[in-house]
């Protein structure tokens, strides 16, 4: 089963306005006439998705054969209303997002998440067709503990609940370790590839191999261009959900490229 890679640079509360203008022509540039065969996305902060937008709608993909696609960090579970600070999905969808990260451990561990709220966030990012980028991963403790299939088999059956077979084919699942999330400590090749292969054999438990064959599941935490191509080579790994080191156009490029070998 061959599965388009996807890269996906996750920039946190970095890069307002200007400083993605200055990536995205930087990063335009760079990519000219290069073949990257990988989808390609950018989560910026929501203040800085219009500058985004409009840059990539300026920018020809014609002539850009790598278009990148763009993500939100977050989404309500609401439509609208009284819910100061959030972001509905349809106000997303006026600026050309495809993505939305949903479940990141920062939104779980800082900002109370849970299971049943990152569901309800799927949910809803699904009736607007966006497509989730849905995290899970085991903290130190739960590893250490010896309870990282529980986890992930939790994390995934309540953020999963009564999502249908074609709503999980327009799903990304990442995992990240949250040991290895921004620490730069990475999962070794045998740890992701054991732990991808495990998130593979609940999503075929819960809705048959074929959907699992076809799910992509990116591996996140302190991935850099050194790193992409031993973890990328792994036959369970479908590209990369990255943090700091999307921050400088070459070094995601170098990531994409290392982890695409052509
Ligand atoms: C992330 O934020 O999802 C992430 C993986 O960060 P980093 O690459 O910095 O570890």
């Amino acid at each position: 089963m061959s599965r388009k890679p996807i890269f996906a640079a996750n920039w946190k509360m970095n890069k307002g306005a200007s400083e993605t203008e200055d990536f995205i022509k930087s990063f335009l540039s760079k990519t000219q006439g290069l073949n990257l065969p990988a989808d390609i996305v950018i989560a910026p902060p929501f203040i800085s998705l219009p500058k985004l937008a409009t840059l990539l709608h300026e920018s020809n993909p014609v002539d850009n054969a790598h278009a990148i696609q763009i993500a939100a960090q977050n989404c309500s579970q609401f439509d609208s209303g009284a819910y100061t600070g959030e972001v509905s999905v349809m106000m997303l969808r006026e600026f050309y997002v495809h993505y939305v990260i949903l479940g990141h451990s920062e939104r779980r561990a800082i900002f109370g998440e849970t299971d049943a709220i990152i569901n309800a966030k799927i949910k809803k990012a699904r009736e607007t067709n966006l497509k989730p980028i849905f995290c899970i991963g085991e903290t130190l403790e739960e590893r250490e503990a010896g309870k990282l299939e529980e986890v992930l088999r939790t994390q995934i059956t309540e953020g999963l609940k009564d999502i249908s077979e074609k709503d999980l084919s327009d799903i990304v699942i990442a995992y990240e370790p949250v040991w290895a999330i921004g620490t730069g400590v990475t999962a070794s090749s045998e740890q992701a590839q054991d732990a991808h292969a495990f998130v593979r054999s609940v999503i075929a438990d819960l809705y048959g191999t074929d959907p699992a064959a076809k799910i992509r599941i990116q591996y996140g935490g302190s991935v850099k261009p050194a790193n992409a191509a031993e973890l990328m080579a792994c036959p369970d790994i479908d590209g990369a959900l990255i943090g700091g080191a999307a921050l400088e156009p070459q070094s995601f490029i170098e990531i994409i490229k290392n982890g695409t070998p052509v």
